[in-house]
């Protein structure tokens, strides 16, 4: 090891909280080539001495939840509830995962001459290389860690260097729960594109999985072109919320609210634009500004807060910039619209009416506490700006009409659409993105087959 460290910080109030291995592209090799020695053993453990395995994992979060949840909080700002709640989603991955282990099914399939047989076995892709985002530092690691050591394969990955301690807190569990060493390496750095360089171009590594930016995604995804990697990519997205005349207003209010203010509006799947149409607009609106300037901001360790701080100064410029644009274009601020006195990193939880597609807000994910609002006429009209994006992750829309709900569950260009819901992420279900926002799913029955290669067997003779 170098012996080089970085700094981790605490973005409600700047202080340093310790400093981390800064690992680079040796460390990262050998990272890669401890999971290599580790993999064969790994594989052959029955699936139910992997689940075993994973089950004490999932136990030994859930026991030291608290901990787990101020230090989350402490390293990112997400209020307490809230890194909890993302304790408690990220470690159902490791006991879904775990179940789904020993349902990694083969099939035989009829021939078509009678001396052969046609087996297919599905079996671990090999090494898995990983990067995960600093938004959700806990599930982003257990959603990619578990199908893979699930299925068999061992795992390197790199958290986001705002957010290592949640990774380093659980490996540490996972140490405690029994994992042989090699199986979960995590590589923490400041150096990015170092460490995704020898991860991609690793013969070593079968599999790559990442979580971040469209554009870093696309340049990691060409890296690994080299050496054909099969890749799972969780991009941005630019996520449209529909509310309908026929809506229930109540309902809209608080699945907007939700989806738009969760995680202080840093997450992929946050609203980013919200279309209301004109029928309901006066009635949802009003109930929508008083929500919005309702919430509370401040230190996600203080009770009660449920806007905490943004990750840093560029997001805080972002938004600024943002705000700019969409105010010079037209838009009006209806709530908030500055940042907020708790600190340099916070932000008003903000309502911005009478947007177009003509503002950056349209556009890029606004990825803070601010809710683009644009007032629209027709379904049809409504389908067409929704869809009318590069990205294609998370969509939303309220009616309680159901032959709107089908029609418009259709016609959305989304890998996910909430219907009368604002959060819709589960271990239980496909999670991903079409378009621009990725490639594979993460989660579900689905969510296996990305660290799996089928093998056919021809047996032939038999006649
Ligand atoms: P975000 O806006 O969420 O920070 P990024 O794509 O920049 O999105 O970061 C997501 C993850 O990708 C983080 O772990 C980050 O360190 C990593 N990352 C950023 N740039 C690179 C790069 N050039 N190569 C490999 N990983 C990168």
């Amino acid at each position: 090891m170098s012996g080089n460290t970085f700094e981790v910080t605490n973005p409600a109030n700047g202080e340093v909280i310790t400093a981390v291995a800064d690992c680079g592209p040796k460390e990262t090799e050998q990272a890669i080539e401890a999971a290599s020695q580790a993999f064969l053993p790994w594989r052959k453990k029955t699936a139910k001495e992997r689940a075993a395995i994973m089950h004490r994992w999932f136990y030994l979060i859930n026991e030291n939840i608290d901990d787990l949840a101020l230090l989350m909080t402490t390293e990112q700002g997400k209020p307490l509830k809230e890194a909890k709640g993302e304790i408690v989603y990220g470690a159902s991955f490791i006991e879904w995962f775990a179940e789904e282990a020993r349902r990694i099914y083969g099939d035989v399939i009829p021939a078509p001459t009678n001396d052969r047989k046609i087996i297919t076995l599905k079996q671990p892709i090999g090494v898995v290389a990983a990067i995960t985002p600093w938004n959700f530092p806990v599930s982003m690691i257990t959603r990619k860690i578990s199908p893979a050591i699930a299925a068999g394969c061992t795992v390197v990955l790199k958290p986001a260097a705002q957010t290592p301690l949640s990774a380093l807190a659980l490996a540490y569990l996972a140490k405690e729960a029994g994992f042989p060493d090699g199986v979960i390496n995590i590589v923490t750095s400041s150096k990015a594109s170092e460490i995704g360089k020898v991860m991609t171009e690793s013969a070593l590594v079968q599999k790559f999985s990442f979580t971040g930016s469209t554009k870093v995604g696309k340049m990691l995804m060409q890296q690994c072109a080299a050496t054909v990697k099969k890749v799972s990519l969780e991009l941005g997205g630019n996520a449209p919320l529909i509310v309908f005349d026929d809506a229930e207003i109540e309902q809209a209010v608080k699945g907007a609210i939700a989806s738009k203010y969760r995680n202080a509006g840093q997450t992929c799947v946050c609203a980013n634009r919200l279309y209301v149409q004109d029928g309901i607009y006066d009635a949802f609106m009003e109930k929508y500004r008083k929500a919005v300037a309702a919430l509370t901001v401040g230190d996600g360790t203080v009770a009660d807060i449920e806007i905490g701080p943004l990750i840093d100064e560029e997001a805080v410029k972002k938004i600024n910039r943002l705000m700019g644009d969409a105010t010079h274009k037209g838009a009006t601020v209806t709530v908030g619209g500055k940042p907020h006195a708790a600190g340099s990193l916070f932000y008003e939880p903000t309502v911005l009416e009478g947007c177009n597609s003509e503002m950056a807000v349209s556009k890029e994910e606004v990825f803070g506490p601010v809710s683009p609002i644009f007032r629209f006429s027709t379904e049809t009209e409504a389908i067409q700006l929704a869809n009318d994006t590069e990205y294609g992750l998370a969509s939303y829309f309220f009616t309680q009409n159901l032959a709107r709900t089908w029609r418009v569950a259709e016609a959305l260009d989304y890998g996910i659409v909430g219907i009368n819901e604002g959060i819709v992420s589960t271990a239980e279900a496909p999670f991903g993105g079409m378009k621009e926002s990725g490639i594979g799913r993460e989660g579900s029955k689905y969510g296996i087959e990305e660290y799996l290669e089928i093998k056919y067997l021809c047996v032939g003779g038999l006649g």
